[in-house]
């Protein structure tokens, strides 16, 4: 049998892996295997996703932000090269989408073997450019009605996601900003140094969710806005839901609005 998955600080999450479909090492180490479970991505040796339960992260990682905002046109998203935040974004039907990824050959090798972006990168509302993030929030002149920012684990290309410049400069271009926010279980410090660096929003609310594909299983996300009011109202989420008409596997208004009531050593590490 063969083994693959994530090897952290005193923990391990292996997967067996029938076949390896995809691998190459440039800007980051990329690897597509086939499992049990479907396909499973990997980045630098971190599970990006698994195929079975991508959508327990995606969907709450989009439709929480989007169904914040009353009328999300103009969406960017930061990283999220497997095209799955991509793919659920243009469910709400926006104007325009902008993607903004470091690392083209995420985008080309998830194209052409992971397939579970539903056509998304061809979608003619959707602008990919390959460039920084940081830099590309740094000078944009652009505004959004939502930023999310789906970035990998802190590795070398994408630490500076988590400096309080690159929060900042979010903040000025967008009305609703979320991100996820890695994990509560094993990822205490670096949760404290998003809580500080992002403690300058007017408004700001972190929620969980179950993600079995992730090491511990339970992740966290960031909504901060200096405009609107982050914190569900659940009347008006259940009129958007229905007015909408989106399919979903895991999100639900009723979901949505559980989410914000966290576990008392969760709420701690967050406050
Ligand atoms: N959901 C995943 C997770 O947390 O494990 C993240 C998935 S997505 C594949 C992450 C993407 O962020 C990668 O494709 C990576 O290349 C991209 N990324 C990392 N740093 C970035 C940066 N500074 N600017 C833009 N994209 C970045």
């Amino acid at each position: 049998m063969v083994w693959a998955g994530e090897i952290g600080d005193g923990y391990k999450m292996l997967f067996e892996v029938y076949e390896k479909i995809y691998e190459s090492k440039n800007l980051q180490k990329i690897e597509i295997f086939r499992t049990k479970f479907g396909k499973m991505l990997l980045i630098d040796g971190c599970i990006q996703l698994i195929e079975k339960f991508e959508k327990t992260y995606h969907e709450m990682l989009v439709h929480v932000p989007m169904f914040t905002h009353s009328n999300p046109r103009k969406v960017l998203i930061i990283g999220g090269g497997d095209g799955c935040t991509l793919r659920e974004v243009l469910k709400h039907n926006p104007e325009k989408v902008v993607m903004v990824e470091i690392d083209k050959e995420v985008i080309e090798a998830c194209k052409k073997y992971l397939k579970l972006d539903n056509g998304s990168f061809e979608n003619e509302k959707v602008e990919i450019i390959i460039k920084d993030g940081i830099s590309y929030v740094e000078n944009c002149k652009e505004k959004f009605d939502v930023l999310i920012v789906d970035g990998t684990d802190p590795n070398p290309t994408s630490m500076s996601l988590f400096s309080r410049e690159f929060f900042l400069s979010c903040s000025n271009i967008t009305d609703i900003f979320c991100m996820q926010s890695q994990s509560p279980a094993f990822q205490e410090k670096l949760i404290k140094t998003i809580v500080k660096n992002t403690s300058f929003f007017k408004n700001r609310a972190f929620y969980i969710s179950c993600i079995p594909m992730y090491p511990f299983g339970i992740w966290s996300f960031l909504i901060a806005s200096n405009k609107l009011e982050v914190r569900p109202n659940y009347n008006e989420l259940r009129t958007k839901f229905a007015n909408k008409r989106i399919e979903t596997e895991h999100y639900t208004p009723e979901l949505h609005v559980s989410a914000f009531n966290l576990p008392k050593w969760i709420a701690k590490l967050l406050t």
